[in-house]
């Protein structure tokens, strides 16, 4: 064991120097090689750890040895935003993989609860090991090239052994895009003679980093939310063939170690996991970790930290789907080498450890076959007898006036194989189905928890993200099976017209469809007060908020106003009415001055360095993927000489802004005085406050009562600082708020409570303008998750989730909370939209005392 140390700290001293020598360095215990297979040094022309892989090279690759050996496979299984490709490497030995077909469908008889097979061992483990979800954490990427290399060109009796008992699936970069845009960097940067020094440009990457995709979204937190191609893709993989075990590699600090399951025992656990997945998995799996780095020399460390509550990791999806899901963080070298306290840190290094837990990850796997099948089959098996704690057996769910809302929720549903079944207007999720644990995870909310400090969110009911109107049952007709086929929206198709043309803005693309009415010339006006009226269809009545296309105000014939008008319909399936005459039959005329003619957005947002690029990922990404809308993304750097008269709304996100100097933000108060709009949302929120760009203020602790004396500072141990402080964090949790619907940025809704999602502690008071506390949390806001009783009732209660704060003739919509969290909040989007398509219109009324 010294010696192999000793010599493994040789070859790490000579790495550089020494590219012969450079491969051994990794696998050298795993010879002989078929030597008709090129090593990844070979084929890329330099040593592993010598360079940053471009995710094209590392594809090519694979490529490669899926032609070059019969122990690889090659799939495609998705592309990114930027057109990467997303692919899966099959390998196993030649027989297992010409059979793949058929012990796939031996695999899958363990999964379904239908069927009792007893071959645990026959059948050949499934392990899928998942690489760089954080395109900037790259050595992991690197391993992967490694790991291929070695399972399919070793024959080494251990790596053959392999081989015969498993089929392991290698995705080398589940997030390319970000990966590459990290590898340019690193690349760029990289000296001739290495620099250490963490201050070098090496070492820090330009915002927004390559730890998300293209719209600078994490998708270590879309496995639940499958709001990318990414995820898409990869739980359409997932759900053909369920493997035992996955893997997901990351990096951590560079003065950290390495990190293996077990996790952080209390409060990092989804309570509707089984206990022996966080107990008995880990804790037989984590030896093989142990012995695997003790063998090379490496230091490492569990239980501390990490969490597994949040069922949209990479670590965690896997474990709701019968498998065991296994996080490793490295220490990270960002660049090549990089100093730390205990020394230089190579490039290398840090690839070689991710390669060892890999190659363990196998073994542990293959060594416990049969035991990981059971589990699996038994995960399944109690999904179709265990009762709910809710006592309920189906969930019931479907909003009354939003049919695209509820087809965006069933199809979401659905990539995750949950059944959906529709009587009537109403859709039935029953508990009784192989994915009752991915049910419960949607509907079912919680407010009490084993530990109340969260690494990332607390509270993850995706019903709420799509404010559906939602019950539990105690017993349910099902009705029609739902498939992605009969989940369409029809609507009556909209004939021409003459006179005008009414369109229902209760609709979640209703925004979309009037943006690229507006786009293409039309001037629309949103009725500001309800009516209701005789259509072609009949008498309806129609909400705040209603669209409205006079026909003779147009600039076009009313040939072409049809067509634009038709066009939005066939891309947006938005209900649309037609009318021949404007008088009502109660409520506004068509001619009314409560009609307002709405101005197209011309928007802009603040992104670079000081702002959260998460946050401005999911205006752009909403924008651009949903509504169909440019919007200009303008660096700080390019503020000063911005011209902000192109623009009519300007977006902040949270960000310390503090590259706004007092001119600067003389500039943006002037602009908004001009009768613009800025839209701040969360940080930005408080930062308008604190730089008074309103006259707003957040929520005050109450003072002391004049006669309280001050309480004395109570001790409390050291070591408890982190975890008490860490409680008053608010990570993420579900909120009720009461809802103006008579507020412009109210328009749309149809019930005056909603779910918001609040992952910050910012507390707004309500707005000075009676009129302008448009949502306010209620009596009892918490819906879902975790905050702590100071945060609730001291902060929380008294204040407004959305105000409107005057500015000149202009104003600033000030949300507290993140109305487009991860992409996938449905139910707050519109609140958004509307400060975009509507906020010109607002004026802030204040009456005199
Ligand atoms: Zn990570």
């Amino acid at each position: 064991m010294k010696l192999t140390k000793f010599v493994f700290a040789i070859m790490f001293a000579t790495l550089m120097v020494s590219p012969a020598l450079a491969q051994d360095y990794f696998f050298k215990d795993k010879a002989p090689f078929d030597s008709n297979i090129p090593t990844p040094e070979e084929f890329l022309g330099y040593p592993i750890g010598k360079q940053h892989t471009r995710h094209d090279q590392i594809v090519a690759y694979f490529y490669k040895l899926a032609e070059v050996s019969n122990r690889a496979k090659i799939e495609v299984y998705g592309y990114t935003h930027e057109r990467r490709k997303l692919v899966m490497l099959h390998v196993s030995t030649p027989e297992n993989l010409n059979n793949l077909e058929s012990i796939k469908s031996e695999h899958l008889k363990f999964v379904d609860p239908n069927q009792s097979p007893t071959n645990y061992n026959d059948v050949p483990v499934f392990i899928q090991l998942g690489y760089n979800v954080h395109g900037n954490e790259p050595s992991s990427s690197e391993a992967a090239l490694l790991t291929a290399y070695t399972l399919v060109a070793s024959n080494n009796p251990e790596v053959t052994n392999y081989l015969n008992n498993s089929v392991i699936f290698i995705d080398p970069t589940i997030n390319p895009d970000g990966r590459d845009r990290h590898t340019q960097w690193a690349n760029q940067f990289q000296a001739k003679s290495l620099v250490s020094d963490g201050s070098d440009a090496e070492h820090n990457e330009a915002w927004p980093r390559g730890r998300t995709n293209h719209y600078w979204f994490d998708l270590n937190r879309d496995w639940l939310l499958a709001v990318h191609p990414e995820s898409q893709g990869k739980l359409k993989w997932y759900h053909q063939w369920y493997p035992n075990v996955v893997t997901d590699f990351h990096e951590m600090g560079t003065n950290s170690n390495h990190f293996f399951e077990p996790m952080k025992p209390i409060g990092s656990q989804d309570p509707i996991m089984p206990k022996e997945n966080y107990e008995d998995l880990n804790n037989m799996f984590a030896p093989y970790f142990a012995s695997a780095l003790d063998e090379i020399g490496s230091f490492y460390y569990t239980k501390e930290s990490f969490d597994g509550t949040y069922p949209g990791y990479g670590s965690s999806y896997p474990d709701l789907q019968g498998g065991l899901a296994l996080l490793f963080e490295q220490a990270s070298s960002r660049g090549h080498i990089q100093d730390t306290d205990y020394g230089k840190m190579t490039f290398a290094f840090t690839i070689r450890n991710q390669y060892v837990s890999g190659i363990a990850t196998i073994k542990a796997a293959v060594e416990n076959k049969a035991y990981l099948r059971e589990y699996q089959q038994k995960f399944f098996k109690s999904a179709m007898t265990k009762k709910a704690p809710t006592g309920f057996s189906a969930y019931e769910f479907g909003d009354a006036y939003d049919m695209n809302r509820n087809k965006a929720f069933v199809d979401y549903l659905l990539k995750h194989k949950i059944k959906v079944y529709k009587n009537g207007g109403k859709y039935t999720v029953p508990l009784k189905q192989p994915q009752h644990r991915m049910v419960q995870t949607m509907f079912e909310t919680y407010n009490k928890y084993r530990d109340s400090v969260f690494y990332d969110a607390s509270a993850w009911s995706v019903a709420n993200f799509y404010n559906m109107d939602y019950r539990g049952l105690k017993s349910a007709n099902l009705g029609t099976k739902v498939t992605p086929e009969n989940n369409i929206v029809t609507v009556a198709k909209v004939q021409p017209a003459d006179y005008a043309y009414i369109i229902d803005y209760d609709d979640y693309n209703a925004p979309a469809a009037l943006y690229y009415m507006q786009s293409k010339g039309l001037t629309v006006a949103s009725a500001f007060k309800p009516f209701s009226i005789k259509t072609s269809s009949g008498n309806k009545s129609f909400n705040y908020g209603t669209l409205l296309v006079p026909v003779s105000k147009q600039k076009k014939s009313s040939q072409e106003v049809y067509k634009i008008v038709s066009d939005a319909q066939s891309k947006y399936n938005v209900p649309m009415y037609t009318t021949d005459s404007g008088y009502s039959l109660t409520g506004i005329d068509l001619g009314s001055n409560n009609f307002r003619a709405l101005k197209k957005p011309k928007a802009a947002m603040l992104i670079g360095d000081g702002v959260s690029s998460t946050e401005a990922g999911e205006v752009w990404h909403l924008l651009d993927t949903r509504v169909h809308m440019p919007i200009t993304k303008i660096q700080m750097r390019s503020f000063r000489g911005a011209n902000l008269g192109k623009y009519n709304t300007l977006v902040m996100v949270s960000g310390s802004y503090s590259a706004l100097d007092s001119i600067q933000r003389q500039k943006l108060k002037d602009w908004t005085s001009k009768g613009n709009t800025l839209i701040t949302i969360a940080g930005g929120s408080k930062w308008a406050i604190d730089r008074k760009l309103v006259k707003e203020e957040l929520t005050k602790k109450p003072k002391p009562k004049k006669d309280e004396k001050p309480k004395a500072v109570e001790r409390k141990p050291y070591v408890d600082a982190g975890e008490n402080m860490g409680r008053e964090r608010l990570g993420g949790s579900i909120f009720e708020v009461d809802l103006d619907l008579t507020h412009p940025l109210g328009f749309g809704y149809r019930s005056k409570t909603l779910p918001v999602y609040k992952n910050n502690n910012v507390f707004i008071a309500p707005s000075k303008s009676q009129y302008s506390t448009v949502a306010k949390y209620t009596k009892n806001p918490h819906i879902d998750g975790y905050i702590s009783d100071t945060n609730l009732n001291t902060y929380l209660k008294p204040s407004a989730s959305l105000i409107v704060s005057p500015l000149g003739r202009g104003r600033v919509v000030m949300f507290a909370d993140n109305p487009n969290f991860r992409g996938a909040w449905y139910g707050t989007n519109k609140l958004f939209l509307n400060a975009l398509f509507l906020g010109n219109k607002i004026s802030v009324p204040t009456e005199r005392n």
